[in-house]
Order: C-alpha cells, then structure tokens, then sequence
C-alpha cells in the first residue's frame, strides 16, 4: 500500500472524550471514527486489525471443531419471549417494532436463535455435538459507551453455542474452547490469564474470562501466589475467618455524632479504627425488595456475591427515600438494631465484638454493639470483595490482586435454553434428552484495543507482529530523490513478492513527519530509505519495539526483513 494511496486520516489532537490510551491512539492513528457514542467508523487501518484478529479466530475455532454460520443481527422478539429474556433483559436490548407493529430486537448474544436452528434441525444423538459460531456486529445498549472499542454500544463479536446430548458431553465441548481460546490469545501475541468467572444473568454453572492483562483493564483479577487459582474480583471466593467473636465487653451506648456520615469520619471522632465498626448498606433489587448488608467498616461490598445470595439481576443503593423509610433516619447513620428488612452480614462481621454502628436516628451512632445480644441477622455471608493478602481459597498461598481487560469469556450454560425453548434429542436408548449448551464469546474489537491497552509507549502504538495492520513501513526520506525513490519502490516490490504487508510511505513530508507517524501507526519493522544510507549500500532498519536501528545491506534486505517477519509471527 502505498501512503499517498492510501486514507488514512490520522489526528494531531487526541479527542475529548477518549480516556484511556487505546481509544486515544486508535482516533489518532486513524482507525477509527466515532459516529455516535459507542458507534464506531472502522476505517481502513483499524479494519485491517480487526481482520487480523477475526482470522486467528476463525482459524483456531475451525481447528477446534466449530462450524461458522451467521445469523440475523435483527431477531424476532416472540425468540426472546419464548426464552423469557424480553422481560428479564435490561435496557442494554435494544427493542424495535416492524411496519406490522411486531417486536424485534439487535442481537446483544444469540443463544436464542442457535437454539431455534438446533431444535429445528436435530433430533438424534447422532447429529451431536455441534459446536455452531459466528462473527458479527452485536448491538448491547451499554449505560455508560466508552473507551472506544473496548465498551461501544455496536461491537464485533466471535460468538459460539455448542450443543450435546448429556453433562459429559458438554464438558468436552468447553474445555476445546477453554484449549481454543488459550492458542487465539497466545497467537495474537498477547499477555493474558483464564480466570474463574461469575456467570451472570445468562445462567449457567460454570465460566472462564479471558484477561488481557493491563493497567487501565476494567476488572480486578485475583491469583494465588502459590497455586494456579485465578478468578475475578467479581467471584473470588473468601474463607470464613476462623474462631468467634470474643465474648460483649461494652454496654450498648449512644453517641451524637452531628452531620458525620461516613464509616472514616465516625470512626475518628470515636478515636477507633474503621475496621472495629460495621457499616450498614441499604439495598433495593428489581423485584423491589429491600435487605441492608452488613459489612466490617474498611471492607467493600461485592454487589455480585449479594446479587446471586438473593437471587436477582440488578441491585441499586437504595435512594434517600427508601433509606429514610426503612431505617427513620438519613442516609450514614443506618444500623441493624431494629430494622423491618432483610438483614445480612458479611461472614467478617461474626467474628466482631463491641463495635460501633448506626442508630437509625439522625446524627447518632451506637458503640459497644454486639451480635446476638443487640439484634440478629438472617445469615452470615461471603459478600466482600477480595483485597491483596486475603487468603488463598484453594491453598494456603495469599491473593494478588491485578487489573485486566475482558476479552473472551467461556460459559457451561446447561439446559437454560434449550429447556425453555424445548430443544431435545434422542439419546442412544431412544429417550428423549435435553441439550446441553455452551456458549463461548470474544470481543474482537476490544481484543485489537486491549493489545494497544498492553503495546504502547509514549509514540504510539507497538503492533504484536500477528496484529499489525502492516507488517513493514518503508520510509522514503526524501522521495523526490530519484535514488531514493528507485530504491524505494524496488525494496517495496521485493518485499510484496516476499509475501511482507508493506506500507511504502512515499509522502511528500519532512523526515521527521514520517518518523512521528511511524511510531504512531506502530508498525513494527522500518526500513528508511535515504540518500546517505544508499551510498553506502544499505538502509536504515529499526525496530518499533526496542527503537535500535541496524544498517542493512540492500543485498538481500527484502529477503531478511520477510524472514524477520516470518520469525515474529511464529513466535505470535
Ligand atoms: P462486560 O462484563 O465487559 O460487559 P460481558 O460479560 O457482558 O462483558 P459477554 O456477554 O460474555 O460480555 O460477551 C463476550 C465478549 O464480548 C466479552 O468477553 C467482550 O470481549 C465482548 N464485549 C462485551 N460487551 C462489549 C462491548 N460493549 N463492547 C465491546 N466488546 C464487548
Ligand atoms: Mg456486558
């Protein structure tokens, strides 16, 4: 490809609205275009990458067993009825009606309608497993669009659905994923973790997310340091602490503690740390139901823990006035002792002993507070979020903590489909048998940010060889000089019949221009051509990654660079 040819639109200022690196870089460099918030142009350069990502993908499921087809991105409203999902999905579905007035929905995921091709179409154990995927633009309208691709509102995505006749069965099909998804990542040369994960609101018992490991990643990952358990924050699983509580020592007293709020300002004023205190959280859920938490003063509540003990979807902090009304009194002086709700308590708090609270009165909280003999809880819950240096639930190693991105994610989604929607086989006796799903997604737009989230500098972008839209730049100094022009071409003709994606940047600009836009762009081997080097038969050769240049003879550069290349892609 030739620069002058070429379109590619790149910025001098980063946009407004790009927070983190990868949006900032990917605007800049010109791959993409924001049309609305999280609607996307992918322009020529980003397409490219998509396209990397979309064949290692493809190639590796197909290696895997998985069979593409491709389904509506526009589905019929009475699949999602048939599934229960029309009620029980949020407002990230986007629903439509036809001229006839009949619901349809975009495609956020598409179990509903590989369930209907699968019931449609097989009926013997015989016809199984059948692992069926697509990649397609998905609409999911996301409550807070950002980062670019990395959380737009229409989005790429390799999506997989397998279907087998029992438990065993379907256990095979994942780990081929789990196996598939471990070589996709790999081969996109990324550094990455397959962590345990929550299984959400699509159900199902059991599910790995791939991490893309990097600073600016949305979630909090955990590891052991010393065995192999990872999982999300989300799910990290904490021990019950060992022991009770020590034996009340303290009467229950009364303290005025005038417009302090939070757990810190309370616990200074009565001198005591915020770990000796209980902080009470009032929440509300969609069925309405109000429960108040509670929690050792410095912990943080993990809103999932709390989401699958009551067996909801969403869970909000419940508003001043549900407060007000479930405890008497503002928001910050909640406390258990005479509440009308659900009360739970982390499994921290039965190990505490005289320790401050609320008082449901406004501007008061209680000291020497005891379980037992001040007020009762319905149970004692693993509901925190993990923190560094928490045990480790598998071993007796202690807990990292880490951040990374999201990128593929691999669900046991058991009957939850296939038993709404009535899609059965029959098994080897003639017994009529209910599939058994898995589902298996990435996002291959936040696949190619997440890479920039781990490959940058302070130039730009650092292409992992098998994600680079090109594999080469050919800088002509000044093109305007014949023999830099010759040899330019020349090399850029010998490097294409090597087989070497090549960007021949024959703009007319000032060398420094060039340099700058390179190392933007993030292409990771250039080969400048000038007028200095070609005296002494060579060109200048640098590598993105490490900066260091080398002059390479023009005798056989083409052939060294392509085999450099070959190198780099192996190694992916
Ligand atoms: P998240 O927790 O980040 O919202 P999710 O659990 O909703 O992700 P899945 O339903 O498992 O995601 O979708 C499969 C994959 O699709 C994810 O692993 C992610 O890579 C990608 N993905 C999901 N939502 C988005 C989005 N809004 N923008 C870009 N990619 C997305
Ligand atoms: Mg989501």
């Amino acid at each position: 490809m030739r620069y002058t040819q070429y379109f590619l639109p790149t910025l001098k200022e980063t946009p407004g609205d790009a927070e983190v690196i990868s949006h900032q870089l990917m605007a800049r460099a010109g791959m993409i275009r924001k049309v609305a918030a999280g609607i996307y142009d992918y322009l020529p350069l980003g397409l490219r990458v998509i396209r990397k990502v979309e064949n290692i993908v493809r190639e590796e499921m197909n290696r895997a067993g998985a069979i593409e087809l491709l389904m509506p991105a526009v589905v019929p409203g009475n699949l999602w009825e048939e599934s229960g999902r029309w009620q029980e999905y949020g407002k990230e579905l986007l629903r439509l009606k036809d001229r006839k007035e009949t619901n349809f929905c975009i495609g956020p995921t598409h179990e509903e309608v590989v369930t209907e091709i699968i019931r449609g179409t097989v009926n013997s154990y015989r016809q199984l497993p059948v692992n069926l995927y697509q990649i397609q633009t998905k609409f999911r309208d996301e409550l807070r669009p950002r980062f670019g691709l990395m959380r737009g509102r229409e989005f790429i995505m390799k999506d997989a659905y397998s279907f087998d006749v029992d438990d065993a069965g379907a256990d095979i099909s994942y780990e081929k994923m789990y196996q598939a998804y471990r070589r996709i990542f790999e081969r996109c040369g990324l550094k990455f973790r397959a962590v345990e994960a929550d299984s959400g609101t699509i159900g199902g018992t059991s599910s790995h997310e791939f991490m893309v490991l990097a600073e600016t990643g949305e979630d909090a990952i955990v590891s052991c340091d010393s065995c192999e358990y990872a999982a999300n924050v989300e799910k990290a699983e904490l021990n019950a602490p060992v022991g009770d509580a020590p034996a009340p020592s303290q009467p229950l007293g009364k303290v005025a503690t005038p417009h302090l709020k939070s757990i810190e300002d309370v616990a200074r004023f009565l001198k005591e740390k915020p770990s000796t205190m209980i902080k009470t959280l009032v929440f509300q859920n969609e069925h309405d139901e109000v429960v108040a938490v509670l929690l050792r003063g410095d912990r943080k509540l993990n809103e999932v823990k709390l989401c699958n003990f009551l067996g909801c979807n969403h869970l909000q902090l419940a508003d001043e006035a549900q407060v007000r009304k479930t405890t008497g009194a503002p928001t910050g002086f909640s406390g258990p002792i005479g509440l009308s709700c659900r009360v739970l308590a982390d499994q921290d708090v039965a190990v505490m002993s005289d320790f401050g609270l609320g008082a449901n009165e406004e501007n008061f909280h209680l000291t020497g507070a005891n379980y037992g003999r001040d007020f009762q809880v319905e149970a004692f819950v693993d509901l925190r979020e993990a923190v560094a240096g928490d045990d480790c639930p598998r071993c007796t190693g202690k807990l990292e903590i880490w951040r990374g991105i999201e990128v593929g994610h691999v669900f046991k989604l058991g009957t939850k489909y296939s038993e709404t929607m009535n899609a059965t086989v029959l098994d080897d006796q003639g017994k009529e048998r209910i599939l058994v799903m898995g589902c298996y997604g990435i996002g291959i737009g936040r696949t190619a940010a997440a890479a920039i989230e781990q490959n940058h500098d302070g130039n730009g972008i650092i292409w992992p060889m098998p994600l680079a839209p090109f594999q080469v730049i050919v800088t002509m100094l000044n093109p305007n000089d014949e023999s830099v022009f010759t040899a330019g071409e020349k090399l850029y003709q010998d490097l294409l019949d090597e087989g070497v994606e090549v960007l021949l940047d024959d703009r007319d600009e000032r060398p420094g221009r060039k340099f700058k836009d390179a190392d933007l762009l993030g292409i990771p081997l250039r080969i400048n051509v000038g007028a200095r080097s070609l005296k002494e038969q060579s060109f200048e050769f640098q590598e993105r990654r490490s900066g260091e240049r080398i002059m390479l003879p023009i005798d056989g550069a083409a052939a060294t660079i392509a085999e450099q290349v070959r190198t780099a892609l192996a190694a992916g």
